[in-house]
């Protein structure tokens, strides 16, 4: 039936649509990371499923939620690859796209400390389309929230917030320009401190809470590593901090963050209380290896 999300163990529509981007992530395990100029020896490289939008379907789907995910993979072996792995976590697949070409692919190095630096080719990402995102219409009118990232195109996502009725969740990264009548169609916005600083152009001289407020939305969740997260949601400001875990990789973090964050406001939390529930999600996904840990 035209919408229905098709996934084994999933009935009825979907309650969380993610549009964002697949990748395969190359992982590769360092001592340290290489500088310019520098070449290392890795001790170890494995091949995960990830990008960012994938991560954020895994991570609301093993939260119990139904989770379709709107996306696009290549033509290639990869593509068939990434489509399996996403159909055993639990999430709808019937409005992925495939084109042709090479699927996304993220070379994702991790040192001894859990520090990330990454590179990220997007292949098919950069072909999802906001004619692919409207045949999802009526998946994503009936979802009570959609998800969106930065790493498809901005039409793609404009055209998902367009089409959403229920909550619209940024997480702006990359940062990007982003046209006004997208950023009107966004209730929560989730920036870390860096994509804060490049989305704003203000420097580290001004505070997190004025930088929140110069967004154009009223609720931020600013997420900020090891310190936790800091939630302005109009004239309200809360810190949220993390509990100290021993971290593995914090490859993904982000994600499992602004999942868990859909998840609680899905299930009727306020934004304080949503957020110290992606605290405590998000603390869990460090102390794992991958971009979708189990
Ligand atoms: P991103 O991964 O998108 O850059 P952050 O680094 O801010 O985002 O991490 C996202 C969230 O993951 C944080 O708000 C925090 O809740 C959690 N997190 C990240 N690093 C740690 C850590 N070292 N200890 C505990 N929680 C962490």
């Amino acid at each position: 039936m035209d919408g229905e999300v098709g996934q084994p163990g999933q009935v009825g529509r979907a309650e969380i649509v993610v549009v964002g981007s697949i990748n395969v992530d190359r992982r590769v395990v360092v001592r340290s990371l290489p500088r310019a100029g520098e070449t290392v020896l890795a001790d170890s490289t494995a091949q995960l499923s990830g990008g960012k939008g994938a991560n954020q379907a895994v991570a609301a789907a093993r939260l119990g939620r139904r989770t379709t995910l709107v996306g696009a993979v290549g033509d290639d072996p990869q593509g068939g690859w990434l489509r399996d792995r996403l159909a055993e976590a639990g999430v709808a697949t019937d409005h992925l796209t495939t084109v042709p070409g090479d699927s996304g692919l993220a070379l994702v190095l991790v040192d001894g400390s859990g520090e990330n630096s990454i590179v990220v080719a997007p292949g098919a990402n950069a072909r999802l389309t906001a004619e692919h995102v409207a045949a999802a219409a009526p998946v994503l009118a009936e979802a009570a929230a959609v998800l969106v990232q930065c790493e498809v195109p901005v039409a793609a996502i404009a055209e998902a917030a367009r089409l959403a009725r229920g909550l619209v969740l940024l997480n702006p990264a990359p940062a990007s320009p982003l046209p006004d009548h997208l950023w009107a169609r966004v209730d929560v916005v989730v920036p870390n401190r860096g994509e804060l600083a490049q989305l704003t152009g203000l420097g580290p001289e001004v505070d997190l809470v004025t930088m929140a407020r110069a967004l154009p939305c009223d609720r931020v969740v600013v997420t900020l590593g090891g310190e936790g997260a800091l939630v302005v949601d109009g004239g309200l400001v809360e810190t949220v901090p993390a509990p100290v875990v021993e971290v593995v990789d914090t490859t993904g973090a982000g994600d499992c963050f602004c999942a868990a964050l859909a998840d609680a406001l899905v299930g009727g939390s306020t934004l304080v209380e949503a957020t110290r529930r992606a605290v405590a999600a998000a603390a869990l996904s460090v102390q794992q290896v991958g971009a979708q840990p189990r």
